[in-house]
């Protein structure tokens, strides 16, 4: 039984609304060009910390027990900044946990924020791991990044604006880990409009939710270095909502590779002029790649977030290599 409902969604748009940002939905004419049908971005680098996150986590912290001291979340970065950014509009104490592989801008970004960082090992499970520890023992509450029905009520707000604003919408492209936003969004937008379809992109590396579905069950990947490093990690061996959903919602997962993630930067760039995420730019790589199936109308992808390593993104703008662990990207200037 689906444990998550429309009403669920429209309930988080009330509570989130003021502090997240009903964020813009723009027409990219360069993308459209390749899909044959008009391109939309959904623009969540617009949200206060820079992405989708926020949207979850203040639905989340809205819904914590009265006598909460404080939580405790693991994090690629965004869910992390999204938790302490909501956690000190209340006053309440937040731990964020994330492995090494964390860009260091993401982690400046949490500590800027009055949150306590805690780097532990070199993988999601780790500092899963660390933050349930914390849960047991200091009594905090934990938040999970995707397998929370608050956290995914709260993405699902984006499904909501996004037929809102475009009810015409044939496909949703949407960037895909521990599924909380793909879920969400996937609800909130079948419910609306049943025939829409919803299709989850992932890096070829390290896709943990596209894993688990091909297996039937939730599976553990290798974690490696990759530009999309918000969709790296695991969806928990013991999932309780985010997979299933995922499995019955998503009408396909489609992975792409680096040197595409690489190109699709580069093209969001010189065409949109947008700073964004590896991981927001996955859509737009299987389209620019020809992965995906020809639409019968309008395109969405989320732009998930924008807190990038400028280090990495400037390499990536001007064509250089980039080193992603034991993998290379050859770099390439850009040409249209
Ligand atoms: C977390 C995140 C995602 C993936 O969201 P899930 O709910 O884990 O699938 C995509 N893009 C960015 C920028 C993120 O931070």
């Amino acid at each position: 039984m689906n444990p998550l409902h429309l009403n669920d969604i429209l309930s988080a748009a009330r509570t989130i609304a003021g502090t997240a940002i009903r964020t813009p939905l723009v027409p990219a004419p360069a993308f459209a060009a390749i899909a044959g049908q008009p391109v939309l971005l959904k623009l969540e680098t617009a949200q206060p910390t820079g992405a989708f996150k926020l949207r979850g986590a203040l639905n989340a912290l809205a819904h914590l027990p009265p006598d909460a001291k404080g939580v405790t979340c693991c994090s690629t970065g965004n869910h992390g900044r999204a938790v302490a950014y909501a956690a000190r509009a209340r006053g309440l104490k937040a731990v964020v946990c994330m492995s090494a592989l964390v860009p260091q801008t993401k982690v400046d970004g949490i500590r800027a924020l009055g949150a306590e960082v805690r780097i532990i090992g070199r993988s999601q499970d780790d500092a899963l791991a660390e933050s349930r520890r914390l849960a047991a023992e200091d009594g905090l509450v934990e938040i999970s990044p995707f397998d929370d029905p608050h956290v995914i009520a709260g993405q699902g707000t984006i499904g909501l604006e996004l037929l809102q604003d475009a009810p015409e919408l044939d496909t949703i492209l949407v960037p895909l880990s521990g599924g909380g936003l793909a879920a969400g969004v996937a609800l909130a937008a079948k419910a609306i409009y049943p025939a829409i379809r919803v299709i989850g992109l992932s890096m070829d590396r390290g896709a943990a939710m596209h894993a688990s579905i091909e297996a039937g069950r939730p599976v553990e990947v290798e974690e490696v270095e990759s530009l999309a490093d918000s969709l790296g990690g695991g969806i928990g061996l013991d999932n309780r909502l985010s997979f299933a959903l995922c499995r019955d919602l998503l009408d396909d997962v489609i992975l792409v590779r680096e040197e595409e993630i690489y190109r699709a930067m580069q093209a969001l760039y010189f065409e949109e002029r947008m700073v964004a995420e590896g991981a927001c730019v996955v859509g737009i790589a299987a389209l620019m790649a020809g992965k995906l199936p020809r639409p019968k109308g309008p395109i969405a992808t989320i732009i998930t977030g924008r807190n990038v390593d400028m280090t990495v993104f400037t390499r990536v703008v001007t064509g250089q290599d980039v080193t992603l662990g034991d993998h290379r990207i050859e770099g390439r200037p850009y040409a249209a």
